[in-house]
């Protein structure tokens, strides 16, 4: 007897690159046996990235989290406050209390998940160091008025841009604002290498510092700082050097499925605004809905066919149980609680898209308030 099992629906699913794309690599490190320490695949992998991105340099490094954690440590914020955004993966805030400094919520934009920059200064303190914004689901921070305050108090500027590969802002990209950009090239991610991340930065003697904290602080004999490990493979570049050709199409597959649920849930839920000057990644398809109980019925619903979204921030990091005094942030801690990202990955037929939908809308209609 035949069993027919559905294929389980995830929010995201890894892309693999052709196998025997992958396996060339892998017989250059083979053959030339040099595994990690900035090995030729990794510098090959840096170099393309800087040419696909238009950046001008780029540390390859062990993960996302690390990569802002160094970020920190490369710009001297050793002590003090850092304000963030409580709508974000929780790797942003535990990078900034693993370095034992306080993270200060600021709120956010109920259009695009953004740090809203009006309610930064009042959180300003002589303690402030640093502002870690994130460009969440890939939608551009008011960077000009991030810049603006930061120039004022004479702060540095951590871009979270874990979701903003492949994003332009203003025909620049997203990536290659403030004093560093971080991205993350893990497996969820729209590009990873397995387990990666990256280090983006401006000055010049940042760069430096940066590149030494990665490998433990020396060269050869000579020791000049207290560094970590956050040297990056040639195993994990090979992976990132076999799917980069793929980008293009990988973002435009992306951009076909992000369309038809536009066209299919305009008036169904509450979708980010476009905005201005920004040309979208297509990183996450996250939905608003208008309760709670709302979403967690179309949950239950797409469960019932093996689609599984994901609650994508839930929580509001300022009401995480190890923070102890978060201030409170009303739209996050509201978005969050409504908020959810649906499946997509280059591989999504538009048939699922469309069942997706129909699902969606059954549930979001399947009770009527009467206020
Ligand atoms: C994934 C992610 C990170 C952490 O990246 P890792 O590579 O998993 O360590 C940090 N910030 C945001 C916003 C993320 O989505």
């Amino acid at each position: 007897m035949m069993t027919l099992t559905k294929e389980k629906i995830f929010v995201t699913k890894s892309f693999m690159p052709p196998l025997n794309e992958y396996m060339q690599y892998v017989e250059k490190i083979f053959n030339n046996v040099q595994l990690t320490n900035g090995g030729p695949l990794v510098k090959e992998l840096e170099n393309k990235l800087i040419d696909y991105l238009k950046i001008n340099n780029i540390q390859y490094v062990t993960n996302g989290t690390i990569a802002l954690q160094l970020a920190l440590r490369a710009l001297d914020i050793e002590e003090g406050e850092v304000i963030t955004t409580p709508f974000t993966y929780v790797a942003t805030t535990s990078a900034i209390l693993w370095e034992k400094l306080k993270p200060v919520y600021v709120d956010i934009e109920p259009d695009n998940f953004t740090i809203d920059p009006n309610k930064i200064e009042e959180k300003i303190t002589s303690k402030t160091r640093a502002i870690m914004p994130v460009h969440v689901f890939g939608y551009a921070c008011n960077i000009e008025a991030i810049q603006k305050i930061a120039d004022k108090y004479g702060l540095k500027v951590i871009y979270d841009a874990a979701h903003a590969f492949g994003s332009k802002y203003k025909g620049k990209s997203l990536v290659s604002f403030g004093d560093i950009s971080t991205l993350s090239f893990h497996a969820t991610k729209l590009f990873h290498t397995v387990e990666g991340g990256a280090c983006i930065i401006k000055d010049e003697i940042v760069k430096k510092e940066l590149d030494l904290l990665k490998r433990f602080g020396h060269n050869g004999d000579e020791h000049f700082c207290l560094g970590i490990n956050g040297k990056q493979s040639e195993i994990h570049a090979a992976m990132g050097l076999s799917i980069l050709p793929y980008m293009d199409e990988i973002l435009e597959k992306r951009k076909r499925i992000c369309v038809l649920y536009d066209e299919l849930l305009e008036n169904i839920v509450q979708l980010p605004k476009k905005q201005e000057g920004l040309e979208h990644n297509f990183a996450y398809y996250p939905v608003v809905f208008k309760s709670e109980e709302e979403l967690l019925r179309v949950f239950e619903a797409l469960k019932q066919e093996e689609i599984y979204p994901r609650r994508y921030f839930y929580p509001s990091l300022n009401k995480l149980s190890y923070i102890f005094d978060g201030e409170s942030c009303p739209i996050s801690e509201d978005i969050s609680k409504r908020i959810a990202c649906l499946p997509l990955h280059p591989t999504l037929n538009m048939e699922t898209v469309e069942k997706i939908c129909k699902i969606i809308f059954g549930s979001v209609n399947s009770v009527f308030h009467v206020q």
